[in-house]
């Protein structure tokens, strides 16, 4: 029998009654001949006001005692719906982290997985139950509880399909599939069938967050195909799987864009060896993620210096760079906190060419200037005004072509 795994998250268990909707079509599914695997999230707000309620009494809660908080509201729906399955006549077991022995490091609130016992889970599914985990958690090698960073329970689900050699990771959430872009922006945006590991991982990390990235990552290295499913409607989903050569790519899946960013940039520094480390050095120490970084060629033995981050980093990098600037010698520092990037992205990129020109010169006749451009082997990502932000995805998607399958 074919052994699905399916992850429900948040909402599609926040009220009873849809936990009585999961425990149905659960049963529809187990009718059609497949063995499951079930990986829940908390109700929806769960998580969020178990954190609120430790910061009601500790500044900084973290490490051991939080997880065994947060690891509650995933133990909370697991039991019910085991319940709700009984209700109806079908067995069902419920297992938390360290019942499975979903083994983790010891890094807590951000634990890694490091190996899953299979045994239980096996033994529950041969006496034909329903197997329900809980998601976003393990336990260490001495049975502390850990947590694997917010949004886990996807990861979870991947890693379960990955040990259990499952058929397919299906993750039910409130979206009905992954878009060539975000609908609220881009009206015509639509449904993609199909798409690959890196792309999904370009545009998860370009702000079109439907898993968590480490999700994605793990099924790509361990090639557990991963489809994105509404629980409220039905449909075949976003099927994430990689690259199929005997299908015809197309050539750019999707326009994803990061709102929040923000630039710095250091003018007239000297160009000598080692200025690129002086300058993000002190800004990686303060765990400031840097995305793009461009140096220009130097001129009078000065060089200029342009990197982004986080807008919420902003104000922190900012002081941070003017220290360096003067330890350095340099002209000047500017910054600007009303950019966002815009990228097209599509493996297709990699044997077409005049990708980026299009993307250009579509810019160009919305007179949007263009204030950074990056790129790797299957995307390209311009910095561009945040006002500009929603005529640039709109004309990009428009130009590709994207709301023709
Ligand atoms: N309940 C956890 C969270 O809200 C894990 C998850 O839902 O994936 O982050
Ligand atoms: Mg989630």
């Amino acid at each position: 029998m074919a052994l699905i795994v399916q992850k429900y998250g948040g909402t599609s268990v926040g009220t009873v009654e849809r936990i009585q909707a999961v425990a149905k079509k659960l049963i529809q599914h187990q009718k059609q001949g497949h063995d499951l695997v079930v990986v829940l999230s908390a109700m929806s707000g769960e998580t969020n006001r178990l954190v609120a309620l430790a910061n009601e009494v500790n500044d900084h809660p973290r490490g051991r005692e939080l997880d065994v908080l947060l690891s509650t509201g995933e133990q909370v729906t697991i039991a019910l719906l085991c319940m709700a399955l009984e209700q109806q006549g079908v067995h069902a077991n419920s297992f938390t982290g360290s019942q499975v022995r979903i083994l983790t490091d010891n890094a807590h609130n951000k634990a890694r997985i490091m190996g899953i016992d299979e045994s239980n889970i096996r033994t529950a599914l041969a006496n034909g139950r329903i197997v329900v985990v809980a998601g976003f958690q393990g336990c260490d090698e001495h049975g502390n509880i850990t947590t694997l960073g917010r949004g886990g329970s996807d990861t979870t689900a991947v890693a379960l399909a990955a040990a259990l050699k499952a058929e397919e990771c299906q993750i039910y959430t409130d979206v009905d599939g992954v878009y060539t872009t975000d609908p609220r922006v881009v009206p015509e945006a639509r449904r993609l069938d199909r798409i690959t590991y890196e792309e999904m991982l370009e545009m998860a990390s370009l702000g079109t967050k439907v898993l968590q990235t480490r999700s994605v990552e793990f099924a790509r290295n361990y090639n557990v195909p991963l489809r994105v499913l509404s629980s409220f409607t039905e449909g075949g989903g976003t099927l994430i799987a990689a690259e199929d050569p005997t299908m015809e790519q197309a050539v750019i899946s999707g326009i994803a864009f990061n709102r929040d960013e923000a630039k710095l940039t250091v003018l007239g520094v000297p160009d000598h060896p080692g200025i690129a480390s002086q300058i993000l050095g002190p800004i990686a120490k303060e765990n400031i993620e840097v995305d793009m970084i461009i140096q220009n060629t130097g001129q009078d033995s000065t060089t200029d210096f342009t990197f982004t981050v986080h807008r919420n980093d902003y104000q922190a990098a900012l002081k941070i760079l003017q220290n360096t600037a003067e330890s350095l010698n340099a002209r000047e520092v500017t910054g600007d906190n009303k950019i966002t990037k815009v990228s097209v992205v599509g493996v297709g990129m990699r044997s077409h060419a005049g990708i980026a020109n299009t993307m250009f010169e579509t810019l160009a006749n919305e007179s949007i200037n263009i204030g950074m451009i990056s790129t790797s082997e299957i995307k390209i990502s311009v910095v561009v005004d945040e006002k500009y932000l929603e005529l640039a995805v709109r004309s990009l998607h428009n130009a590709f072509n994207l709301s023709q399958a």
